[in-house]
């Protein structure tokens, strides 16, 4: 397992907390982390180094949010930074151009070409009706052509028939031919890879251009590759000029720095990513989720977001001590229910914390969900002081009446309560946990 670049920074700088502003040195200890994590996650030096001195700009003098710590609001300025690097914006292919509209698949042998080939043509033809038409121009590994036509029978898409013996223009130029005539929306070209970049390879690559004008030229690259994902995109852009990205094997095991790589150097949008082998697994590209990858943290950004817009620091440090005393009564768990609301109900919490995914399950599976919450505040309004105060010391009688006053029966009160002891005890044993901090709002 990597340690999250969260947990270094934290370490770093947390001892910082009340401090204004982010000075030099506290940026630069923290930069040092930010490069160690990137390079783990496979970005290229080069893009390394630049990004690291756009963070420093945007991170030097940054105020730091009271309750967030100072590790937590770096992480933010580098998340950020990282989703403004990978593209924040949705591009999706584009058709827009007089029909047949020709798409050329690029990319080293194996990177996931005719797979994607095959991926974007089921796509096209069942969300966008759309009469496509595939071609394999791989005339190199002997096989190559046949594996197209069979996904195209797989999924039902038309493939250019087979003409033994014509070398890949030739059949680049049948294949436009034959979209035209056959009245297709839609040509794909699935070309062939070398196992590295040559001069023949892109010698061959821009003569097909130069002989179907594609309007748009894919590079597909493994999101495994490493170091060598800067000039691989570099000069596939430089010689053939793509369009656009597609990453494949995202599935895979790799921290998606080649997606930060590849899109840094060339400014060219990762149109789409391959996550598996099947032909539906294939989905929009989001710079968020490529960004907590290499950071490799759960969602941390939005609840350092959230909890900026929503907690009352104040507040939120009073119960972190008050569960950590194990005083944890029912007027603290209104209180919490309510900030829990705030930020998107218990599982919203819980999905948001790093570890925190199999509490959620349990959470979920013992039903408490936030219809259940918003009873549960219900009840708590209809006690006493006293009860809010007292919460095992209620009788049959007591429980009857708030019932009644909250429109509930008394099964739900005894919910309630099991709840109420449940979340102290989580809470004491998280605190015990974290040393400093206590309890989800500890956490902040
Ligand atoms: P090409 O040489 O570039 O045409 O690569 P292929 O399309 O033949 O793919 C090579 C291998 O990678 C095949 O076994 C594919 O099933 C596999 N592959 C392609 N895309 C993905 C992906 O997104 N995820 C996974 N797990 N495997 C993929
Ligand atoms: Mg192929």
């Amino acid at each position: 397992m990597f340690e999250s670049l969260q947990d270094r920074l934290g370490s770093i700088l947390n001892g910082l907390t009340g401090r204004g502003a982010l000075s030099d040195g506290d940026v630069a200890a923290a930069l040092r982390e930010v490069r160690r994590a990137l390079l783990e996650a496979d970005v290229s030096l080069e893009v390394v180094r630049s990004f690291t001195d756009r963070v420093r700009e945007k991170a030097v003098g940054a105020q730091i949010v009271k309750s967030i710590k100072p590790g937590q609001m770096v992480v933010k300025i580098v998340h950020d930074e990282l989703v403004a690097t990978l593209g924040s914006d949705q591009v999706a292919i584009d058709l827009n151009a007089p029909a047949p509209v020709t798409i050329m698949m690029v990319g080293l042998q194996g990177s996931g070409k005719t797979t994607t080939t095959g991926k974007i043509a089921k796509r096209l033809t069942e969300r966008q009706k759309k009469r496509v038409l595939m071609a394999s121009l791989d005339t190199r590994r002997p096989a190559a052509q046949e594996q197209l036509r069979v996904l195209g029978e797989q999924t039902g898409v038309a493939t250019l028939p087979i003409i033994a013996g014509q070398g890949p223009v030739e059949i680049a130029s049948r294949a436009s031919q034959a979209a035209k005539l056959g009245g297709y929306d839609v040509l794909i070209l699935d070309t062939a890879g070398r196992t590295h970049i040559d001069e023949p390879l892109m010698q061959e690559m821009a003569e097909i251009k130069s002989a179907t004008r594609p309007h748009e030229i894919l590079l597909v690259a493994d999101s495994l590759t490493g170091q060598d994902a800067v000039n691989l995109a570099r000069s596939f852009d430089k010689r053939v000029g793509i369009s656009g990205l597609v990453l494949t094997r995202v599935d895979g095991d790799g921290r998606g720095g080649a997606a930060l790589s590849m899109r840094a150097v060339t400014g060219k949008p990762i149109k789409l990513i391959g996550t598996g082998e099947k032909m539906d697994a294939l989905e929009e590209f989001h710079p968020g989720r490529i960004a907590d990858r290499i950071l490799g943290m759960g969602d941390i950004v939005s609840l350092v977001e959230k909890a900026a817009e929503n907690i009352d620091a104040e507040q939120a440090a009073a119960m972190a001590k008050k569960m950590q005393s194990g005083k944890f009564d029912l007027d603290d768990l209104a209180a919490q229910i309510g900030q829990m609301q705030k930020l998107g109900g218990m599982g919203g919490v819980m999905g948001m914390m790093p570890g925190m995914a199999k509490m959620k399950d349990q959470i979920a599976a013992a039903g408490m969900d936030d219809k259940l919450l918003k009873r549960q505040l219900a009840i708590i309004s209809s006690m006493t002081k006293w009860e809010r105060a007292n919460p095992d010391q209620l009788k049959h009688s007591r429980k009857k009446r708030i019932a009644a006053g909250s429109g509930t029966d008394a099964a739900d009160i005894n919910k309630l309560l099991k709840m109420h002891r449940q979340m102290a005890d989580m809470m004491k044993a998280m605190g015990g946990k974290g040393g400093k901090g206590a309890g989800i709002m500890g956490k902040l």
